[in-house]
């Protein structure tokens, strides 16, 4: 009978929305309800789904560092509070800090699971001391990097104690070339994030990679979630390309992906391991986990950047806005300063990303170098000189900053 028919998932998602829970995640729940034989149900999920994300508590134990609240209490931009940080509020026992963030991260690049530990590099080392101890672990010679700060590819991998076979040459590798190296038990794939090699190379891609039968690990570093950024509305913006970006990765076969929290990402520094669960429970299982695992501040501020992207809410990623803010919005702001030469230029997204990489700009520039005098600003402002003029580049300047801006370039 017509009547009898549950609500479509859709349907039983979009009614659930005044819980101010991302439609995926609705959509998630609304489908679990339906799987159970029980729609009516899923209000009630939903709630709970809510209930669970990181938030402020009150601590009646009178344990005024107690671990599962988040030891002391955190203030950052809020009231001094205590989280139910490892605290499981449907049993009041213990619970685990990974269980909010790293499912909703999951969810917004297509992955089974993922872990969060403190960085990028502590990501790479967990995964491979976890899945490759003593173990041969192959890498394209192309891809034996250093990223900056001391973190280089063999080291990270000696320090794992996993055993790095070198494969190919550095320009080119081939799939022959992974094949001559035998067995391993991982095949790890590095994206040379801060430098690009050009003319006579060649390199394998993951596709054909996953063809060798060890599962593969590939450190993508600078954390797109997806290539089809479904959280602007615009779609993907031309100077991504070519970017590696988790989903698009792993759809490819890879078995885990690694990433930054603080690159393009555009949330606190953190590392990420994404992929398959069986995998990453290997992961977070392993005793270096606990070492590298992040506070309840990081994981706070990636549950919030993690629901802003399964909201499509890139104005709340900062990075976002201000990387897709157009170059006429710029150019205005820039005219309105009512200072300087108002001038086209060139951001770049920095942190060791998208080398070469330009993004059309405007902003201002003055005569000399007044770079010292703007450090000296309260707040101190930080531009650049060309040319012996000194730029203010609009795009990374948060609007409510242009009146700080201006006054202080007004200064003799
Ligand atoms: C940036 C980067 C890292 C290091 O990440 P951190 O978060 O800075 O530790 C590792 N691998 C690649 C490919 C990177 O781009």
């Amino acid at each position: 009978m017509a009547a009898d028919r549950p609500p479509s998932v859709d349907t039983l998602a979009r009614s659930l929305a005044p819980t101010g829970l991302p439609h995926p995640v609705l959509v998630d729940v609304a489908r679990e309800a339906i799987a159970a034989g029980d729609a009516a149900s899923a209000p009630a999920r939903a709630a709970e789904a809510a209930r669970r994300l990181l938030g402020p508590v009150v601590n009646a134990t009178g344990v005024l560092l107690h671990t599962n609240l988040g030891r002391a209490p955190l203030a950052v931009h809020a009231e001094a509070a205590y989280s139910n940080l490892e605290l499981d509020l449907d049993t009041g026992q213990r619970g685990s800090r990974q269980d909010r963030v790293g499912p909703l991260l999951a969810r917004a690049c297509g992955a089974e699971a993922a872990v969060v530990v403190n960085n990028g590099a502590a990501a790479l080392l967990l995964a491979l001391a976890a899945l490759a101890p003593g173990q041969r672990v192959s890498v394209s010679r192309g891809e034996l990097i250093e990223i900056g700060g001391g973190f280089r590819i063999p080291d990270v991998l000696a320090s794992s104690g996993a055993e790095l076979v070198e494969v190919g040459t550095t320009n080119r590798t081939r799939l022959a070339d992974y094949r001559t190296a035998g067995e391993v038990a991982l095949a790890l794939k590095v994206h040379p994030s801060n430098y690009r090699l050009t003319g006579f190379t060649e390199s394998v891609s993951v596709r054909d990679l996953v063809t060798l039968g060890a599962p593969v690990l590939v450190d993508i570093g600078s954390g797109l979630l997806d290539a089809a950024t479904p959280w602007l509305p615009a779609g993907p913006p031309p100077w991504l390309h070519g970017e590696p970006a988790a989903r698009q990765t792993l759809d490819d076969g890879a078995s885990l992906v690694t990433f930054s929290g603080d690159k393009l990402l555009g949330g606190p520094q953190a590392g990420v391991i994404a992929g398959r669960a069986d995998l990453v429970a290997t992961c977070a299982a392993h005793p270096l986990a606990r070492a590298l695992r992040p506070g309840s501040l990081v994981l706070g501020a990636l549950q919030d950047v993690a629901l802003a992207y399964l909201r499509r809410e890139p104005d709340a990623i900062p990075f976002w806005r201000m990387a897709t803010a157009p170059v006429e919005l710029l150019r205005s702001r820039a005219i309105a300063l009512g200072v300087g030469a108002v001038v086209d230029c060139a951001s770049v997204t920095g942190g060791g990303t998208l080398p070469g990489v330009e993004l059309a700009s405007a902003g201002v520039a003055l005569d000399g170098d007044r770079l010292a005098t703007l450090r000296a600003c309260d707040p101190p402002i930080i531009a650049r000189v060309e040319d012996g003029r000194t730029i203010c580049d609009l795009r990374t300047v948060d609007p409510a900053d242009d009146a700080h801006l201006a006054a202080a370039l007004k200064e003799p």
